[in-house]
């Protein structure tokens, strides 16, 4: 009878001395760039085929998940605002009811959500001095919403949201933490290029309904001088803040508008006062 006796196995077996290292960090170039790809692939496609999406498509489906806003209660200066939005989205848009939000936000700010819904804050309203300037703001957030940025936004979005919750489960909880604060600003602050879209949009848009420009720049320079007011301006920057971003920088905004209402020759008049 005989015993098996399991032979030891050569101690090189499996194991290139030196090469550890190398391999280990092959492997992560590889998974890195497979990440990158997935990251690439999910945003491009979904980039494309949200950009299909038209702006009465997208109202239309959000419709079904909000609630009919109720203007009822409102004070006569934020129902003021109310119909602004409107007046200015019907240049635009036939079949979309703009639904207009107010917050309690002391932080002066104004952006429009998914699916056709625009908020302005308490902060906002109590900077504001005139009609003009508030149409203004409105306009920079219709040009958002027309140009589709909220919607390619989160086509940019969710490519990196499925890798690092991906790397969040491969790592157990570790990774999810260290993107956080990062990616809230990656979703939510708008390109210096989309801004400046915007910013064009909102100009014809001002035009279009006052006959000139009058008070374009007007909420910049309030915000200009909110800003250097606040002791600090870091703690809020991870909140929606479309208009305390700091690309591009206030200045440069108010420049830029100023260069091209020069350059289209568009007039300016006397501004609507605005009480809040
Ligand atoms: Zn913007």
């Amino acid at each position: 009878m005989s015993s098996y006796s399991p032979k030891t196995p050569n101690e090189t077996v499996n194991y290139t001395e030196g090469s550890f290292l190398a391999e280990f960090t092959k492997k992560i170039f590889l998974l890195l760039f497979f990440l990158a790809i997935i990251v690439f692939v999910i945003s491009f496609s979904l980039k494309s085929f949200l950009s299909g999406i038209s702006p009465e498509k997208e109202f239309t489906l959000a419709s079904q998940f909000y609630t009919q806003e109720n203007y009822e209660n409102l004070p006569q200066s934020k129902l003021k605002v109310v119909a602004l939005v409107k007046g200015l989205s019907s240049q635009y848009f036939e079949n979309i009811d703009i639904r207009v939000k107010f917050s309690d936000d002391e932080l002066p700010n104004a952006f429009m959500m998914i699916g056709g819904t625009m908020t302005f804050t308490e902060g906002f309203l109590k900077l504001a001095k005139s009609e003009n300037e508030i149409a203004f703001v409105a306009c920079h957030e219709l040009g958002h919403f027309n140009e589709r940025h909220i919607i390619k936004n989160m086509g940019n979005a969710v490519g990196p949201a499925i890798v690092i919750a991906l790397l969040d489960n491969l790592s157990g909880g570790g990774i999810g933490p260290m993107f956080s604060s990062g990616f809230n600003l990656y979703q939510l602050n708008y390109s210096r290029d989309l801004e400046s879209e915007a910013d064009d949009f909102a100009l014809s848009c001002l035009n279009k309904y006052y006959g000139h420009v009058g008070g374009a720049t007007d909420f910049f320079e309030h915000i200009k001088d909110y800003k250097t007011k606040i002791d600090s301006f870091s703690f809020k920057e991870n909140k929606v803040t479309d208009f305390l971003s700091t690309h591009p920088n206030t200045l440069e905004r108010i420049e830029d508008i100023n260069a091209e209402i020069k350059n289209k020759k568009l007039d300016i008049q006397n501004t609507v006062p605005y009480m809040y």
